[in-house]
């Protein structure tokens, strides 16, 4: 949220040690530490390090009379990541598919190829080196070949030998494995970064919270956590060098707290503020299915962000009337390869059906940046927010584009399904997507294949370029869709990952809000409507600014939903017009948060008092 983003921390650390005469404490010192409150909500658990980079190794020598114990390290790292495959795959058939399964049993083969075995064993005898350095030396003579294959598929198997090879090399350095997927008991995990693709594969049922050393409110870690309604504080340093397994955390989410060995006193403390916060969200829920219209009778619509077609019931469940945005790269984080058309379809289909004919915008795939795909190579890059990404990927890797349109238009007639494109920087690139999707139309008509031959078309706001050209765009589209994640890092040129600058990442500057009212009166003039499915969609300060600005659709992290609508039902419109346009003559953006914030304290109080 914007306050907490601004207020806290700026990326320092504030340590606090309390207890140092308590007798009552049980394990460390108490330690409170401040970062990033990423995902609202607080939790009690203990720590479980996820320390990936662990496995960076250096060539080790050994004598020749240890060459005996290194081969026997092998084979029990063998062992006991075979033990390790068997049992992930066990889990993935029930709790996912059989065939997503199918990979951990394609890496136990690789495994356990002789092969590989025979050149590892090989280089420990006749180089006398650790077999850690063995199997490191092998990998890579191995990648070199693969990475140089003509072959995609053979190319993209580049990524399964890496991860085979790093699970072996910290079974036999004795690491304790760190795999997200296998934890079996509730924890809080402590990283130093988690990717998409680590929270899209870890075990969810058993994670109380994360906290990380870096990310930002709008990083995909902290979308992630908010849409599961885990508490996350993020940007909390080196903090991950120092928490140890097993630790006593509280994380806090709402203030950005994480208090490592809680003694009696935080326990009580933060059990009344667990007991608080479940209340709060128990009145909220109440009114959550109600619809969102102010009380002068202005609807507007509430969606929420999905990234599995799972998340929708979680988002009716919080009362969304649609999805505003599926963030599609997660299906393609999930996978070992790029997933087919079929599987595609099949997604998406079930998403519409799911949503019984309410909206369904589906975003083009959107990597790059902080989403990479293992088997999708992006050349190292200085800048990877501002190079290879989104539909700049696309329209270069048009057999990914393709298949992708063919499976939306295909499940278009399953329900009310919408195609959105992101990372728009102008018009052109509008024109060229769409002409993709008219050649995949007549593709499709040549195969009297079914599809939705009328399904609309927007694109995301988010580059400041296009926010500006929005009169322009307007005319290509049917809908726009403002990304203030993105929108904010390029205009305020702040890197949305960065704790070190976070104090300056300010959705409310008075520079955004007139991106945000051109973008809106741009669709308005041409009849057409428009959304936003970027995290300032679900915040409180914003929520009456927004309305008043005449933002048709707001879409957000399911959890957000209660305490959007209850807002945007305790005031009028005319009241939030008034409100817009005293905030766009403020010159600061503290003091648009302010201001937001004495109006948001007003409404609540008159509400209370039946004013
Ligand atoms: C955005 O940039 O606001 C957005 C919604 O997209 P993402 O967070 O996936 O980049
Ligand atoms: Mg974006």
């Amino acid at each position: 949220m914007v306050r907490r983003s601004r207020e806290i921390f700026a990326g320092e650390l504030e340590i606090k040690i309390f207890c140092l005469l308590n007798r009552t404490r049980v394990g460390g010192i108490t330690v409170i530490y401040s970062g990033i409150a990423g995902s609202e909500g607080i939790t009690a658990g203990k720590a479980y390090v996820f320390r990936k980079h662990q496995t960076e190794i250096d060539a080790v020598s050994v004598a020749s009379a240890a060459i005996h114990t290194e081969l026997d390290k092998l084979s029990e790292g063998i062992a006991l990541s075979r033990t390790q495959l068997v049992r992930l795959k066990e889990k993935v058939e029930k709790e996912l598919d059989e065939s997503k399964a199918q990979i951990f049993e394609a890496h136990r083969m690789m495994l356990e190829d002789p092969e590989f075995i025979d050149a590892v064993k090989n280089e420990i005898s006749s180089n006398s080196i650790s077999a850690a350095s063995a199997v490191k030396k092998v990998t890579e003579d191995y990648l070199a070949i693969f990475e140089q294959m003509e072959d995609d598929y053979m190319r993209e198997r580049a990524a399964d030998i890496k991860d085979v090879s790093s699970r072996l090399t910290r079974n036999i350095l004795g690491i304790s494995a760190w795999d997200l997927f296998s934890i079996s008991s509730p924890v809080i995990i402590v990283a130093h970064d988690l990717t998409p693709s680590d929270t899209a594969m870890m075990n969810k049922e058993f994670v109380l919270g994360f906290t990380t050393d870096v990310g930002g409110r709008t990083s995909h870690t902290a979308i992630m956590a908010r849409s599961l309604g885990i508490p996350a504080v993020l940007g909390l340093g080196n903090l991950s060098e120092k928490i140890k397994d097993g630790d006593d955390l509280i994380i806090d989410g709402i203030e950005g707290k994480l208090i490592v060995n809680p003694d009696e006193r935080q326990k009580e403390h933060y059990d009344k503020k667990i007991e608080q916060f479940k209340t709060h969200r128990k009145k909220l829920a109440e009114t959550a299915l109600f619809p969102a219209e102010t009380l002068d009778g202005k609807r507007v619509e509430i969606f929420c962000n999905i990234g599995m077609p799972n998340d929708i019931q979680s988002g009716a469940a919080n009362g969304a009337e649609g999805v505003g945005l599926f963030r599609t790269e997660f299906l393609y984080m999930n996978n070992h390869a790029l997933p087919s058309e079929e599987e595609q379809y099949e997604q998406y289909r079930k998403s519409a059906e799911l949503l019984q004919g309410k909206p369904l915008i589906i975003r083009t795939l959107d990597i790059g940046g902080d989403k990479k795909l293992p088997y999708l190579p992006i050349p190292e890059e200085m800048n990877p927010f501002l190079g290879w990404r989104a539909i700049r990927i696309c329209l270069e890797r048009r057999d990914i584009f393709r298949s992708q349109l063919r499976a939306i238009l295909r499940a278009g007639i399953h329900g009310n399904i919408q195609i959105m494109f992101p990372m728009i920087s102008g018009i052109g690139e509008v024109r060229e997507a769409k002409k993709v999707i008219e050649e995949v139309k007549e593709e499709l008509r040549q195969e009297h294949a079914a599809f939705n031959e009328t399904i609309p078309v927007g694109i995301m706001v988010e580059i400041p370029s296009a926010a500006i050209t929005a009169d322009a765009i307007a005319k290509e589209v049917d809908f726009f869709s403002i990304g203030t994640n993105d929108l904010c890092q390029y205009a305020l040129a702040v890197d949305r990952m960065n704790p070190k600058v976070s104090g300056l990442y300010q959705p409310l500057h008075p520079g955004i809000l007139r991106l945000i009212k051109n973008v809106i009166d741009a669709s308005h003039k041409n009849g057409k409507i428009t959304g936003m499915c970027g995290e300032l969609a679900g915040t409180e300060e914003a929520c009456v600014i927004l309305l008043g600005l005449g933002l048709d659709e707001f879409s957000m992290s399911a959890t957000s939903i209660p305490v959007i609508k209850d807002i945007i039902r305790s005031v009028t419109f005319k009241q939030a017009q008034e409100i817009a346009t005293h905030a766009l003559e403020l010159e600061t953006p503290e003091e648009v948060l302010e201001y937001s914030r004495s109006k948001l304290n007003e409404i609540r109080r008159d509400l209370v008092s039946g004013g």
